[in-house]
């Protein structure tokens, strides 16, 4: 059985008096958590575990996969080892656990040897209930006969994705994550991931050798988090303006393609008032380590990133996620924006896309080294992504459809269920233009980009059009019924529908096999009509938006319990969602508890939390 060290933590005794092991689960969940019950699958996947089934568990992000291991761990004989890859992050999560006082350790290289030796007396003593280990470690000889002389409860590979060698984030060591079943047959493992296509699916069972584990999948839907995607003209400024208007003073997280963008992104938001700190691998270890930390400590932070940044940022009270260019597949959409609002509270993911974004990611594609098959896989990828973003029905449906989960109706909490785009009859706007591309690619060795090319559909006359005597076309002046913005968004959705190919390092359009079926075959064009103006949720403008659901004198007593939080965090050296949850602090809020008792029936306030932290809370209550 793992106990818990704090004195005013539970007994164990008290676990071990329970009749059956489901209630120790329950019993621990409550005690050492604080929450009521488990959530979707998490009840039965423990039970599994703690009886010493095999387990292979996918769950979207945030969706509470770590009490699948922690929870067992407690349960079970032994000290629980967690094999993790996110090394960087061991830290907090120790520091976590023990704010619940749970004993918890790590091994991996960051550490000085005398640290590491007396991590190793304590698993071996069986003084701790889990184990962090970084991935690496497992290649060892030794690390193998320090697992043979403590007492292993479980073994839990968490990112199990990580062996996939077609994912992207394959790492090489987790291929000797297979010696764990051979050389500890009867441990139980359990293997998570929130990336769950198929292939990568099957792919984890077979190289973890979980060919016998039970499989959960556990409900994809973050109902949560509100999916927007809306058209880029400047991307900048329609960030301050999405940020100010929606979510001031929220921690959140960007994610840009290119370092430079991610430096100039960082700097315009910090030069208009919003926190900011840039994170790409371009920045010495130091800084980047730094501004990593500064993010997870502080409230309200927003952290300006390419997509190196987030894997295992278990940040509870993100409360936005925003793409400034498009994402590379529909898997790393879902993952990037999963890092929203992991504390259930209201949070959005919200993107801007627009033409430049599908030229490049084809450019890139077409550029990208590798085979045929691999150019081919790619392409599919972005696809599906196009699809998504031109998509005129619901998004979150779309989502959820891609992981292999059917929903009927709208969601109600997505741009186009919130403003439903009108589709048109873009029939006649694609003939024009790509018999435009048409007349072009005849003129030999001359190729010319969207712009030049939307140019001679307005009838703008300049310099270039001259040169190449393209006001003397047909088709010169021909869109002029269109604007600018509109002719962009038809080659965009023309792209995007195959309809439109672009070739080569200067984005140059060219027709397709399906655009002759438009040309000549009478095929039919339907296109999505930009709504006007973009959704604007009414959202309360008086306070972050953890708080949004509060009655305004509750706001007032949730900032100042966020105060009290910020204030204790630093002293304690920990992240502000360490000693409790903005959840748990907007619960505090509503409720008024007047003594511990009643502060210890709010949902993640358990038994030791409410002794470290108890009489703080009620102090700060009896101020305001
Ligand atoms: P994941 O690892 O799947 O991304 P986490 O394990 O970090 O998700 O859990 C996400 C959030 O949900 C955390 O803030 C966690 O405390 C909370 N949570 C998990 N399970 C429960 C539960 N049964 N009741 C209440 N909150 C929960
Ligand atoms: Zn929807």
């Amino acid at each position: 059985m793992g106990r818990v060290t704090a004195p005013e933590a539970f007994s164990p005794e008290g676990i071990a008096d329970t009749d059956s092991e489901s209630g120790a689960a329950q019993q621990v969940l409550h005690r050492v958590f604080g929450y009521d019950s488990f959530r979707g699958e998490q009840g039965a996947i423990v039970d599994h575990v703690v009886a010493g089934g095999d387990a292979l568990v996918l769950m979207p992000t945030g969706g509470g996969k770590s009490l699948c291991y922690q929870v067992p761990a407690l349960v079970r004989r032994g000290v629980g080892v967690v094999v993790s890859p996110l090394i960087a992050l061991m830290q907090d999560q120790v520091d976590a656990l023990s704010a619940l006082g749970v004993r918890a350790g790590f091994l991996n290289s960051t550490q000085f040897p005398d640290e590491r030796r007396t991590v190793e007396a304590q698993f071996v003593a069986g003084e701790l209930d889990l184990l962090y280990l970084a991935p690496e470690r497992l290649r060892s000889e030794a690390t193998m006969q320090l697992l043979d002389r403590g007492t292993v409860s479980l073994f839990a590979i968490d990112e199990a994705h990580c062996v996939s060698q077609w994912g992207h984030d394959f790492r090489p060591d987790y291929l000797a994550l297979s010696v764990l079943h051979e050389r500890w047959p009867q441990v139980p493992r359990i293997a998570l991931t929130a990336t769950a296509t198929e292939k990568t699916r099957e792919e984890i069972v077979q190289r973890l050798d979980l060919g016998g584990a039970r499989r959960f999948v556990a409900d994809f839907d973050r109902s949560n988090i509100q999916y927007r995607i809306e058209p880029k003209n400047r991307a900048d400024r329609q960030l301050l303006e999405f940020i100010r208007a929606e979510h001031p003073g929220d921690a959140g997280i960007v994610y840009c393609l290119s370092r430079n963008s991610v430096e100039k992104t960082a700097a315009f938001l910090t030069e208009n008032g919003v926190s900011a700190v840039p994170y790409h691998a371009g920045l010495d270890n130091r800084t980047r380590a730094q501004n990593q930390a500064r993010f997870l400590r502080e409230d309200g932070l927003v952290v300006v990133a390419t997509i190196a940044f987030g894997m295992g940022i278990d940040k509870p009270d993100v409360r936005f996620v925003a793409h400034l260019d498009l994402p590379k597949s529909v898997e790393g959409y879902y993952q990037e924006t999963g890092r929203a609002g992991r504390d259930g509270l209201p949070s959005t993911a919200w993107m801007v896309y627009g033409l430049n974004d599908v030229v490049q990611q084809r450019k890139m594609i077409d550029s990208s080294e590798g085979d045929a098959a691999h150019r081919r896989q790619l392409q599919l990828h972005l696809d599906a992504m196009l699809a998504l973003c031109e998509t005129v029905s619901c998004r979150r449906a779309r989502l959820l459809a891609y992981f292999g989960q059917n929903t009927t109706g709208s969601c109600g909490n997505c741009d186009t269920c919130l403003t439903p785009p009108e589709s048109w009859d873009g029939t006649v706007a694609a003939q024009k233009l790509l018999s435009t591309v048409l007349r072009l690619e005849r003129e030999r060795g001359q190729r010319f980009g969207a712009g030049h090319l939307i140019d001679i559909l307005l009838g703008k006359s300049n310099p270039k059009i001259v040169q190449h005597a393209h006001h003397e076309l047909t088709v010169f002046g021909v869109g002029a019924d269109l604007r600018d913005t509109e002719w962009r968004g038809v080659v965009r959705q023309l792209l995007a529908q195959g309809l439109l190919a672009v070739r080569g390092e200067y984005g140059v359009l060219t027709l397709t096999e399906a655009s002759d079926e438009v040309l000549f075959g009478g095929r039919e064009v339907r296109l999505r009509r930009e709504p006007e103006r973009a959704v604007k949720q009414a959202r309360s403008a008086r306070g972050p938006k953890a708080a949004a659901d509060l009655a305004p004198a509750d706001v007032a007593i949730f900032e100042k319990l966020r105060e009290w939080r910020a204030a204790t965090a630093k002293e304690q050296g920990v992240p502000a969602y360490v000693v409790f949850h903005d959840a748990a602090l907007r619960d505090i809020a509503a409720l008024k508890p007047r003594d511990l008792t009643e502060l210890g029936t709010v949902s993640g306030v358990g038994e030791n939390k409410l002794a470290r932290y108890g009489e703080g809370v009620l102090a700060t209550l009896a101020e305001v």
